[in-house]
């Protein structure tokens, strides 16, 4: 019999646990889930209707904040304390904004480091990951508030240009918000989901996602192929976007009446600017718009509002042409074009981009609500709700085994998209070797002592063979849930040996931090372990090759060849005990220019030997 949970709080019945699909905007925000019902990804809506969250924040007097709508009004009335655009700050320090510094109402601090920034509202100071989580806080209350049922799970997007601090910063904000951020996925793949591309594990598409909102422009060129999504290019410009269009018809209205400035008139400003806001959205659908302002008469005609925009328009083409170059494509070859963004509904909008890509674009689902849609469908999949399809995800860190003198050889590195397989061959050090370790690391560090370890196995039955001459196959793959499985195959005898880790879930996202943190401050003195092993390890070889040489063939060589040969050893011997990489490197060329001559002297005798006709022992060699 299946069990009923009643929520203690609310005294409602408590259902199975939901995961959110959020998408974090600069402009607005939401939430959607898959709805329990129709199974169809759906945006939560209050009683209003509204889905978007407005992602502004604004501080009282008394440091409280509010979030979204309410805190709107107070962009104008009170800039200090209303912070928007917070996720531009995501992951910068002060000198990455400074040249838009103006952009921002509220303070900025100004050390001038690289540090990340912080915003100054009275006597506190926030980081954006602050910010951001008394976003993604309202956005989990209204969503417990609609579903009846506390969330505390959920997918978020960023978009596709974002690095690892600015995701790391992402994750960072859902934890502080009280979220458990099962994964970051990029806004187009997003898009692409909520039109039900890549669902299928057959399909390969190229896909551009015209994504532009109410302040940022972002193109990004994707590819899916077996259920993974690949982003070839992104371009843009995190500086144009819908208010773009508004401050067109601002102008043009200002021009007519001969207004130069309304810097002084707070309230007028902010009453022209929703007016503007209101022609441009009236005339996605009609061809004029006509109201009072200021007891005057304004109108504008779609013909005239087209001209204005047509300048901010071509803008984004050209970051649509830049990104198919830097994708290698031609327009041609896009299947499909996505269209996402609240400004993506202007008429003109479309047609232009259409007529870049030589195609009608799909603007079906709704263009606010598209990415968060989208997030919904990985939350869905993430619950294990749709068993057929594939995760996304990418390897924290790199994976790897351990090689001659403790050192990493890296198979997967950080970041591979999963699933994933890569492979390698290497060989034995010893003659008759019968069985190789295989050690298996996660880490960014040179030395696997460094590095953490997941895993070992032997590869055992190996048949007799000289040194260097079995090939030995190390492969890693990464499944969809991402567990690691490693083998390791003899190719010329065709032994085998495998074995299966979990190497995603072993770490906390402080602990990735941590060793990602490590590898860069450590990163110098790595290079030079890794060089001294390397030297050490060579020089090593050329011992024991030399060493091997002197006993088969120490009657071909002279007394004096000899004595040389031991000095040049010994040299070298010491240079390695000293760990000394410079000294390991001049003594292994001495070693080397000693033997060589030898080497030759000898290889050339057994060749004239077999053009005798004679046969060639083993020995003689
Ligand atoms: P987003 O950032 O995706 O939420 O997009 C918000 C932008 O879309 C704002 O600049 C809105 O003014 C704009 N927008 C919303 N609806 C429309 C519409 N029907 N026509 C034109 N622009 C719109």
């Amino acid at each position: 019999m299946a069990k009923i949970g009643i929520n203690i709080a609310t005294g409602s019945l408590q259902q199975p646990e939901i995961i959110v699909g959020i998408d974090l905007g600069t402009t607005n925000s939401l939430v959607a889930i898959i709805h329990p019902d129709t199974k169809q990804p759906t945006a939560l809506k209050e009683f209003d209707g509204s889905s978007i969250v407005p992602s502004i924040v604004h501080f009282d007097a008394f440091g409280n904040a509010e979030v979204g709508a309410q805190a709107k009004p107070y962009l104008e009335s009170d800039p200090q304390n209303t912070i928007f655009s917070a996720k531009r700050l995501m992951g910068k320090s002060y000198k990455d904004i400074r040249e838009h510094q103006d952009f921002f109402a509220y303070k900025i601090i100004d050390d001038n480091r690289d540090s990340l920034v912080k915003v100054q509202v009275g006597n506190q100071f926030y980081s954006p990951i602050d910010l951001s989580s008394f976003i993604l806080s309202e956005l989990k209350k209204r969503a417990e508030h609609i579903l009846k049922t506390p969330v505390t799970k959920a997918v978020i997007t960023v978009p596709a240009y974002f690095n690892d601090t600015q995701r790391q910063a992402t994750r960072d904000a859902g934890k502080l918000a009280g979220l458990d951020v099962l994964r970051i996925i990029n806004e187009p793949t997003a898009a692409s989901l909520a039109y039900g591309l890549g669902m299928n594990p057959t399909e390969d598409k190229t896909i551009a996602v015209y994504d532009l909102g109410g302040g940022t422009f972002d193109i990004s060129i994707l590819k899916i192929s077996n259920g993974i999504f690949e982003v070839l290019s992104t371009n843009g410009d995190t500086y144009l976007g819908g208010d773009d269009l508004d401050r067109a018809i601002i102008e043009y209205w200002m021009k007519q009446w001969s207004l130069d400035n309304l810097d002084q008139h707070t309230q007028l400003k902010q009453e022209l600017r929703l007016a503007a806001e209101k022609a441009k959205i009236a005339l996605s659908t009609q061809s004029i718009f006509e109201s009072e302002f200021a007891g005057e008469k304004i109108s504008i005609t779609k013909e005239v509002f087209e001209t204005l925009i047509q300048p901010i328009v071509q803008k984004t083409i050209q970051c649509c042409e830049k990104a198919m170059q830097d994708a290698g494509l031609t327009v041609a070859v896009i299947d499909t074009v996505l269209m996402v963004g609240g400004s993506t509904r202007v008429p003109f909008v479309k047609s232009t981009v259409s007529e870049f890509f030589k195609q009608v674009v799909n603007d079906s689902v709704n263009p606010d609500e598209v990415v968060a849609l989208g997030a919904a469908v990985q939350a869905d999949i993430l619950a294990g709700n749709n068993q057929n399809m594939l995760l996304l995800d990418i390897t924290p860190l790199s994976l790897g085994i351990e090689t001659m003198g403790g050192l990493m050889d890296v198979l997967l590195p950080r970041n591979s998209k999963i699933p994933t397989q890569a492979g390698r061959q290497y060989t034995t050090q010893k003659d008759a070797q019968s069985g190789i370790n295989i050690a298996i690391y996660q880490g960014e560090r040179d030395l696997v002592k460094d590095n953490r370890k997941l895993g070992a196995f032997t590869l055992t039955g190996i048949p007799a063979m000289p040194a260097g001459l079995p090939k030995v196959e190390v492969t890693f793959l990464i499944n969809a849930d991402g567990i690691l499985q490693v083998k390791a195959k003899e190719l010329r005898s065709g032994v085998a040996q495998t074995i299966e880790i979990k190497p995603q879930y072993g770490l906390t996202d402080e602990e990735v931090e941590q060793r990602l943190l490590e590898s860069i401050t450590h990163a110098k003195e790595d290079i030079q372990k890794r060089a001294l092993v390397e030297a050490s390890t060579e020089a090593e070889q050329m011992l024991d090759v030399t060493e091997k040489f002197i006993t088969k063939n120490s009657a071909l060589l002279s007394p004096d060849e000899l004595k040389q040969t031991a000095l040049a050893m010994q040299a070298l011997q010491l240079a390695i005990t000293m760990e000394d990489k410079n000294l390991i490197q001049t003594k292994t060329e001495e070693l080397n220019d000693i033997s060589r001559p030898f080497a030759e002297r000898v290889m050339d005798q057994a060749i004239s030997s077999a053009l005798k006709g004679k046969g060639i022992d083993d020995k003689d060699l």
